[in-house]
């Protein structure tokens, strides 16, 4: 018999639905109710629409996924910080956080999501980019990791901001990136504003470029992680064939377009990056842009020979980009008591079996690790 294709994602953006809700002689408003239940109501599967007519309701849980990931690891920080670990369809896996701040304003819920499975870019102190990359992820599983990590919200509390930060290069897969981001900005979809939505990336010019002409409202943070193209190619290698100059040169184009300030990410790594000759070199390479710098001090990740800055080197290194009136913070470590380095615990779970075959309705395993998330984003550093 020829494989049963998979059902549509009803999470994948486009006119699926209303396609399908025509052939079924439904009127078109339907569509809109049945993606605020999704995005809104966080309705954990088609049964639960419960203003659907019931036959309605069969016929689309026969006609459209809902969810396609189930989660193999649940992991829960003291400080409110949570960490899925996803299965896909297809058997590979992925990451996601939720993380719990207060902030001027209110309370913030911020989701850090994966763009890719694997990476390509090959940061040697990051998990994810061991094995290099294996696929872009889809539009649905991009908008699913944020509605996965919504549901653990009690009802009266929203996801409030989108840090594109997890596994992968997000510019790599823009394509599929950015209609996610669309349905996130969407008021009939998350409804989160686009000034609450950053995107971290290397740096790669062309796809920045891309960004500046498409839509420069989102929040742009380049990791840098050093400022010469020697020691920024040993430590992020896929600079070789980009050079620092480009990488800047399109930054400043994109902070041009959208009058955004500038992140710069910088992974001190002990006795690579962390003498003064390199905050002093860092200094000379930003120069008089209006920048933040986030200086996050590595955390050992198990499998890798970097090691953690001493206190000393840290301090050093902050005091001369200060004294020199560069606008620095040290990203404060979130989910510090919860497993890992970016892509650390997908390296750690393979091999392992999905803790549940269906999702929501099964209770994910929960386990406390102690470890550090050195690309986990804080409320510092998110504007
Ligand atoms: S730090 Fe980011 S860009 Fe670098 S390998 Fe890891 S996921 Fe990829």
């Amino acid at each position: 018999m020829p494989p049963v294709p998979p059902l549509p994602h009803i999470l994948e953006p486009g006119d699926a639905l209303d396609r399908w809700l025509a052939a079924e002689g439904q009127p078109t408003w339907r569509a809109k109710g049945i993606r605020q239940w999704l995005f809104r109501r966080r309705a954990a599967a088609f049964e639960g629409m419960t203003d659907l007519p019931k036959g309605l309701r069969e016929r689309l849980e026969t006609s459209f996924a809902f969810w396609t990931t189930t989660i193999v690891r649940h992991q829960r920080a003291d400080d409110g910080t949570e960490k899925l670990l996803l299965q896909l369809a297809d058997g590979e896996r992925i990451e996601c956080v939720l993380l719990r701040d207060h902030a001027e304003g209110g309370p913030r819920r911020t989701v850090c999501i994966s763009s890719q499975v694997g990476c390509a870019m090959g940061c040697v102190f990051c998990a994810s980019g061991l094995d290099g990359v294996v696929r872009n992820l889809t539009t649905g599983e991009i908008l699913e990791q944020i509605l996965r990590l919504a549901h653990m919200l009690p009802e009266e509390e929203r996801v409030s901001h989108i840090v594109v930060m997890g596994m992968g290069e997000p510019l790599a897969n823009l394509d599929r990136l950015l209609p996610a981001l669309r349905v996130a900005q969407d008021p009939d979809g998350f409804g989160i504003s686009q000034r609450r939505i950053t995107i971290s990336t290397v740096g790669l010019p062309k796809a920045i470029d891309r960004l500046t002409a498409e839509n420069p409202g989102y929040h742009l943070a380049v990791s840098l992680h050093a400022a010469d193209d020697s020691l920024r190619t040993q430590i992020v290698p896929v600079n070789k064939s980009i050079g620092l100059a480009d990488v800047m040169a399109a930054a400043d184009r994109y902070w041009e377009a959208s009058g955004r300030r500038l992140t710069f990410e910088y992974v001190l790594l002990g006795g690579l990056n962390d003498s003064p000759a390199h905050a002093r070199s860092l200094v000379r390479l930003l120069g008089d842009r209006a920048a933040l710098v986030n200086v996050i001090p590595y955390n050992t990740v198990a499998g890798l020979s970097y090691r953690e800055p001493s206190s000393a080197a840290q301090a050093t290194f902050l005091e001369l980009l200060r004294k020199a009136g560069v606008n620095v913070q040290v990203r404060r470590r979130k989910g510090s008591r919860i497993d890992a380095a970016c892509g650390q615990l997908r390296r750690l779970a393979l091999g392992d079996r999905p803790a549940t075959t269906s999702d929501q309705a099964s209770q994910p395993s929960t386990a406390t690790i102690a470890s550090t998330i050195p690309r986990m984003p804080t409320s510092q550093t998110i504007q």
